[in-house]
């Protein structure tokens, strides 16, 4: 059950709304940046048409292009659209619908945001109708969002410039807490994306750009598993991508800890069944398969609940009972101590 790996960065602006370069210029960042993939998602409301004549391969990174629909309560990453959809006046549920409706699939994006305090009042784009359904997953892990909301004060913002990767936070127990929770009735896809912005700001009459593309494209990435080599082809290649995507056959890695490359965890049950994360099956005997492309702290976590954590980089684990069972690996960093790295998808033993 070996899969072939690819690296992409999800949830990115360009100058079609708020972004800071445009296409060309961002494929090219993510070329720098060793990407296999991107996913372009500007604002319904700022851009005036969805932009599918950009998609194509740009070298040989993949470019996707979908949107980032709704306005003050529900941001929705949509993806494989076939046509532009405006969210003006429409409620979270109808946003949802109308991507499906398009044979399309989303995340709840940054759902429990908590925004700025120093320039942005702490304005935060949450959602705040959580009873929506018919959504692909959640996007647990916006780096954008978690970096943003410790900026209290210059100061603050000083040193999470400074040191803007080894500061970041895991995503928030609330976001995780609501996703576990989920998953517990049926599989639920967990995303990460950057929010790349690379916007100009101006503090204190000085110009400065805090997040590059260049350096979020190397931040929080999804790394998909596909069965076949990614196809030269570029519709092929579209539906590889998004066929994982949608199936949840991927982890959400900060890169800037460290290369996540080549981690893995599977189950395989005693009758030689096997399932790759974000897979279902029916319970039977068997053990996970847990592999960290260098040591961490691995944790196994079972319904949302820490089941055992261990620190290296190889591990079997027998599997006594069903459940819905998922990893995260911290990595220690001096002196900054334990960071979050890597988060898988879930394994569903039912
Ligand atoms: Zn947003
Ligand atoms: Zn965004």
């Amino acid at each position: 059950m070996s899969h072939f790996e690819y690296i992409g960065n999800l949830h990115i602006h360009s100058l079609y709304s708020d972004g800071g370069d445009n296409i060309s210029h961002i494929a090219r960042s993510a070329t720098r940046a060793g990407l296999d993939f991107i996913a372009i998602n500007d604002h319904d409301y700022l851009t005036d048409t969805l932009h599918l004549e950009e998609e194509g391969f740009y070298e040989d990174v993949l470019v996707l292009v979908g949107l980032e629909i709704g306005g003050r309560y529900h941001h929705y990453l949509a993806y494989d659209l076939k046509k532009m959809l405006k969210s003006r006046g429409q409620g979270p549920q109808e946003v949802i619908d109308q991507v499906n409706g398009q044979q399309g699939f989303g995340f709840l994006a940054h759902p429990f945001e908590k925004g700025m305090p120093l320039t942005e009042n702490s304005m935060a784009y949450t959602w705040n109708d959580l009873s929506v359904t018919g959504f692909t997953g959640v996007c647990v892990w916006n780096y954008t969002s978690r970096w943003k909301e410790r900026v209290k004060s210059a100061l603050h913002g000083l040193f999470l410039l400074t040191f803007k990767s080894l500061s970041l936070k895991p995503p928030s127990r609330e976001t995780l807490a609501f996703w576990d929770d989920l998953c517990g009735d049926k599989r639920v896809v967990a995303v990460g994306g950057s929010d790349a912005h690379g916007s100009t700001f101006k503090y204190a009459s000085i110009n400065f750009k805090p997040l590059s593309y260049d350096h979020l494209l190397r931040t929080v990435n999804i790394h998909i598993l596909l069965e076949k080599k990614m196809s030269k082809d570029f519709k092929k290649a579209k539906n590889q991508v998004y066929g994982a995507m949608r199936e949840g056959r991927l982890f959400i890695a900060h890169e800037k800890i460290c290369p996540a490359k080549g981690f893995r965890f599977s189950f395989h049950s005693d009758e030689g069944a096997g399932l790759v994360m974000g897979e279902e099956g029916l319970f039977q005997p068997g053990d996970f398969m847990i592999s960290v492309p260098r040591k961490g702290e691995v944790r196994l976590l079972k319904d949302g609940k820490l089941e055992k954590a261990w620190q290296g980089r190889e591990a079997v684990y027998r599997v006594k009972e069903k459940g819905v069972y998922r990893i995260e690996v911290y990595r220690h960093v001096f002196p900054f101590g334990w960071r979050p790295w890597i988060f898988s998808n879930p394994i569903y033993l039912r």
